[in-house]
């Protein structure tokens, strides 16, 4: 489901990095794209209609910060508001621990506890599991069969009905495991009883984490649910199942943060292994289709840092060898350019192959060629003739060829150049911009 959200999200936010101009026009229809995308994945109105609000108000009031684009800046405010919608980081530790399962029939509580019993065993901690459901026949078996295929200690007693009897005796069987998960029953509505029972497995367990698990097909409606259940025992952990299937996830999560109750892990599938942890900041730049755009803008920050680029120069038409020299050095700091690339809405500009298949070491050939080039030579190539190209390869004890070649590539550069000059029409200052993230090119 979170497909079909990411890519509606992911088109909004493409097209706006498309535009030559971001006006308040653009704006309204980057905010009406994103309406859509989140209406169809079942989140609430009146929250799409906040978010908007907040959004598009942001986008035409605030300057953008030093050194950054209208687009970028565009670009932040969805993704800071998007990250707000999904709620906080809910922390996990890797400490001795208990937690107590909660949550309807059929939710998924069962299926959960075997994948947290999987999630804390890979983590290196030792887990033990109690089956308190005394309600569902073969609640039991169906625990067990999960513990079995991880090797891990599960108690229970079929046919008694007592549940905070089991759980006590269970949880002075497991002994001193590190994690103890207390799987509970369910049944079909919220009754009085099943609150009762679960305020008691409280009290019983001290539970250091009460874990509600609901599935994600119940849209919006998990906000019932989850007010109700945080009310009884404090529920300091949702996780919510079979995000794989239902159209409807989007409304759960934007549903269950707005309760106030963070989001632990989301469940994606039925093996054992597809339990994921929730982060909104990370869930948000996927389904934007942004990489770690974070991340990406403070290494081109820090790349940037002291040897300025002189843009100005390359924006007349300008692209010296040593500019390309500079660009190199950037990249190499930034990472390898395709990865770079790729994380950034390049306004449908697509490099050239040539451009972008530059191996490091290769980077770091040139560099030791241009080393042994004059300054003339570096401001105005096209003085390398065939005599300058022998006696560039002698002193960098690289082969004329290699110079060539380095010299072939300056030319795609510049061809690249020019094209995104012509091609991006984004104006001059995110023009500057663009060039700098791409490390000066
Ligand atoms: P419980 O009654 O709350 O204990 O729920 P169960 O653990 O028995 O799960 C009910 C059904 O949901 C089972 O058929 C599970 O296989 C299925 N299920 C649980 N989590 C997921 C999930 O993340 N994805 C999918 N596709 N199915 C799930
Ligand atoms: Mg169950």
């Amino acid at each position: 489901m979170m497909d079909k959200l990411g890519t509606g999200l992911k088109d909004a936010v493409k097209k706006l990095a498309g535009k030559s101009v971001v006006d308040r026009a653009a704006v309204e229809e980057l905010v009406k794209d994103l309406q859509r995308a989140l209406l169809q994945s079942d989140v609430n109105v009146k929250l799409v209609m906040t978010l908007s609000q907040s959004i598009k108000k942001r986008a035409l009031d605030e300057e953008p910060p030093q050194g950054m684009n209208a687009r970028e800046h565009v670009l932040r405010i969805v993704y800071e508001e998007l990250v707000a919608l999904m709620g906080g980081e809910v922390e996990v530790t890797l400490t001795p621990q208990t937690i107590l399962m909660a949550g309807l029939q059929g939710s998924g509580k069962t299926t959960t506890t075997g994948k947290l019993a999987r999630y804390f065993q890979r983590k290196g901690l030792r887990v033990g599991v109690v089956c308190a459901d005394v309600f569902r026949p073969g609640a039991y078996d169906q625990l067990k069969t999960l513990c079995d295929q991880i090797n891990i200690p599960c108690y229970g007693e079929p046919g008694e009905t007592d549940a905070v009897g089991v759980t006590k005796r269970g949880l002075k069987s497991l002994g001193t495991v590190d994690v103890r998960i207390v799987d509970t029953q369910g049944r079909h509505g919220l009754e009085n009883d099943l609150i009762a029972e679960i305020i008691a497995l409280n009290t019983l367990t001290k539970a250091d984490h009460r874990w509600l698990v609901i599935d994600a097909a119940l849209g919006q409606q998990a906000r019932d649910q989850a007010a109700r259940f945080h009310e009884a025992i404090d529920i300091d952990g949702v996780i919510i199942t079979k995000m794989d299937g239902t159209a409807k996830g989007g409304g759960a999560l934007s549903a269950v943060a707005e309760t106030g109750s963070g989001i632990v892990f989301i469940g994606n599938g039925e093996t054992i292994n597809d339990l994921e942890r929730f982060d909104p900041d990370g869930f948000i730049s996927r389904l934007l289709g942004m990489g770690d755009l974070r991340a990406l803008i403070e290494r081109a920050e820090e790349a940037m840092g002291d040897d300025e680029i002189d843009v100005n120069a390359m924006l007349k038409g300008k692209f010296t060898l040593r500019d390309m020299y500079k660009q190199l050095e950037s990249i190499k700091k930034m990472g390898p350019l395709k990865q770079v690339m790729g994380m950034i809405p390049t306004g449908g500009f697509d490099m050239p192959d040539e451009a972008l298949d530059v191996t490091s070491v290769k980077m770091e050939r040139y560099k030791i060629v241009m080393d042994s080039m004059t300054d003339e030579e570096l401001e105005n190539p096209t003085l390398i003739n065939s005599s300058r190209t022998n006696r560039i390869a002698l002193g960098a004890g690289a082969k004329p060829e290699e110079v060539r070649e380095l010299i072939k590539y300056y030319k795609t550069m510049q061809k690249t150049m020019k094209a995104m000059r012509g091609g991006m029409g984004g104006g001059k200052f995110n023009m500057q911009r663009m060039m700098k993230k791409f490390g000066g090119m």
